[in-house]
């Protein structure tokens, strides 16, 4: 997988998706490294595969089910990468009324 901001590899942990350009000083806390593309794993309750991602990272929008509100509740929405805010952000498309799956 390659950093959309950068080109550098991105290394995949538990918790992050994080480009190799990343580097966190512990002592100053902040990032020193050249580029800043840290993504969370973790989208409302539901952690994303590598599979997931890379296609994210094309720019697909995934449709993902079994997400969970604060309340518990469960949901399914489409999510895609917000390259320029560095997130994952929910797509609601009205207009597009085809069902995915
Ligand atoms: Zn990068």
């Amino acid at each position: 997988m390659k950093c959309p901001n950068c080109g550098g590899n991105i290394n995949e942990t538990d918790f992050v998706f994080e480009c190799e350009n990343v580097k966190y000083d512990k002592e100053k806390k902040e990032n020193v490294g050249s580029c800043d593309f840290t993504i969370f794993r973790k989208v409302a309750g539901k952690k994303l595969s590598s599979k997931t991602f890379q296609k994210l990272l094309n720019g697909e929008i995934i449709f993902v089910e079994g997400l969970k509100k604060k309340n518990g509740e469960e949901f399914d929405a489409k999510i895609k990468l917000d390259v320029e805010e560095h997130k994952i952000v929910f797509v609601f498309d009205e207009e597009d009324d085809t069902e995915e799956f």
